[in-house]
C-alpha cells in the first residue's frame, strides 16, 4: 500500500503498453526478443531487419515490462479512473493487441478464479474488488446500485454472456436521453458484494468457452465487455454540503478486444473470412473514433456509427469520460510486424 502513485494524466484517453514475458514455448524455440524498453514511457523496436532505418521509437503514458504489472498498472493508471467512474462519469478501459499478447491476461476475463485475489489478478477483478472496497464509504451518504452486464459482439452480433439461456430475445443497441446508450435485452444484474459478482463473472466466463470449439480462436474474434452500472442517490438527511450532487449514474467498460491481426494475415476464407472482416470493423471504427477524439476541438464528426462495437461504447468514449487503452505486445522478434503495427495504432490513440 502506497508504494505506486496515481500518474497524473492530461488527455481523456491514455494509453500504456504491457511487453508480456517471452512464454515457455517460445524460450523452447530460442526466440529472442526485439522489444526494448530504454524507459518507463519508451518502447523501441529495431530497424527491420536487412534495412538501416532508425529505430522504431514510441512514447506512451507508462510502459510496463515486468512479470505481473498488475497490482502498479492497477495503482498507477486504473485507479484513478474508477475514482473518476465513482464521481458519476462514463469510463472505459480496453486492451488491445495480436491474438497472444496478453489482452487477455491484462483484463483477466477468463480462464482464472475471480473470487480470490493474486498477483495475477487482472483489470476486472481488482476494479470490482476497489469499487466494492469504497462502497462502506459511499453509502454513509448515498444509496447505490450496482449492476453488471457482460455480452460479447461476435460477427456484428451482440449475445448475452449472463443470460440464463432460455431468453433468446435479440440484443439492440438503444439509446435514450436518461440512460445513454444501452442493450435492449441484454441482463443486468443487481449485485451487492464481490463474491456475487465474481460468481457471475466466472459464470459468464464459462457461459463464453462452452460456445465456442475452439476458446482461442473464438475469443481472437470476439470483444468482450464487462459493465458495471452504478447509480447514487442522495439519501434523506445525509450529512453533506449544499454542493453535494442529488443523483448520479455512470457505466464503467471493461473491454477485452478481438485480436488485432489482420483477416488477409490469417489466410481463412467463406466464413471465417466474413468473421475476420466483421471485426475489423469494430477495430478500425474504434481507431477513428479514438483518432478522430485526439485530433482534438476542430473535429465535430465522430464516427461512433460505424460498428457495434463504438456504437455501445458511444456514450463512454470523448465528452466527459475517460478512456483508457491497454495495448498489449509480445517481446518476440518472430513478431516484430505485428508489434509494430500495435503500437502504430496505440499512438494514433495520444
Ligand atoms: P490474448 O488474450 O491477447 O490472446 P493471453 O492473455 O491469452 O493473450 O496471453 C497469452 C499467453 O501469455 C497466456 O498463456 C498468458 O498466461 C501469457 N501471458 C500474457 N501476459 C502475461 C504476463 N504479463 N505475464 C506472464 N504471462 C503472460
Ligand atoms: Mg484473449
Amino acid at each position: 500500500k502506497g508504494e505506486f502513485t496515481a500518474l497524473q494524466l492530461k488527455s481523456a484517453v491514455k494509453v500504456v503498453v504491457v511487453v508480456r514475458p517471452l512464454l515457455g514455448f517460445e524460450k523452447a524455440k530460442g526466440a529472442s526478443e526485439c522489444v526494448e524498453v530504454p524507459s518507463t514511457t519508451v518502447v523501441q523496436l529495431p530497424p527491420r531487419r536487412g534495412t538501416s532505418s532508425d529505430p522504431f521509437r514510441f512514447d506512451f503514458d507508462r510502459v510496463y515490462k515486468m512479470n505481473n504489472p498488475g497490482r502498479q498498472m492497477f495503482a498507477e493508471v486504473v485507479q484513478p479512473l474508477l475514482c473518476h467512474f465513482i464521481q458519476g462519469f462514463n469510463t472505459t478501459v480496453f486492451a488491445y493487441g495480436q491474438t497472444g499478447s496478453g489482452k487477455t491476461f491484462a483484463m483477466g476475463t477468463m480462464g482464472r478464479q475471480l473470487s480470490t485475489s493474486g498477483e495475477s489478478d487482472g483489470i476486472i477483478s481488482r476494479s470490482m474488488r476497489f469499487v466494492f472496497d469504497r462502497m462502506k464509504d459511499i453509502r454513509q451518504q448515498y444509496d447505490v446500485s450496482l449492476k453488471i452486464s457482460f455480452v460479447e459482439i461476435h460477427q456484428d452480433d451482440v449475445q448475452d454472456l449472463l443470460g440464463d439461456g432460455e431468453n433468446y430475445a435479440p440484443i439492440h443497441v438503444r439509446e435514450n436521453p436518461e440512460r445513454g446508450t444501452y442493450l435492449e435485452n441484454a441482463s443486468e444484474i443487481l449485485v451487492h458484494s464481490m463474491d456475487e459478482t465474481a460468481h457471475l463473472l466466472e459464470a459468464a466466463n464459462l457461459h463464453r468457452a462452452v460456445g465456442a470449439h475452439n476458446l482461442n480462436e473464438h475469443s481472437s474474434r470476439s470483444h468482450a465487455i464487462c459493465t458495471l452500472q452504478m447509480e447514487q442517490r442522495l439519501r434523506p438527511g445525509a450529512a453533506s454540503g449544499p454542493d453535494a450532487p442529488r443523483f448520479l449514474r455512470s457505466k464503467l467498460h471493461l473491454v477485452d478486444l478481438a485480436g488485432s491481426e489482420r483477416a488477409k494475415e490469417t489466410g481463412t476464407t467463406g466464413q471465417q473470412f466474413a468473421e475476420g472482416v466483421n471485426i475489423n470493423k469494430g477495430l478500425l471504427a474504434l481507431g477513428n473514433v479514438i483518432g478522430a477524439l485526439t485530433e482534438g476541438a476542430g473535429r465535430k464528426h465522430i464516427p461512433y456509427r460505424d460498428s457495434k462495437l463504438t456504437r455501445i461504447l458511444q456514450d463512454s468514449l470523448g465528452g466527459n469520460s475517460e478512456t483508457l487503452m491497454v495495448a498489449c505486445v509480445s517481446p518476440a522478434a518472430s513478431n516484430f510486424e505485428p508489434t509494430l503495427s500495435t503500437l502504430r495504432y496505440a499512438a494514433r490513440a495520444r
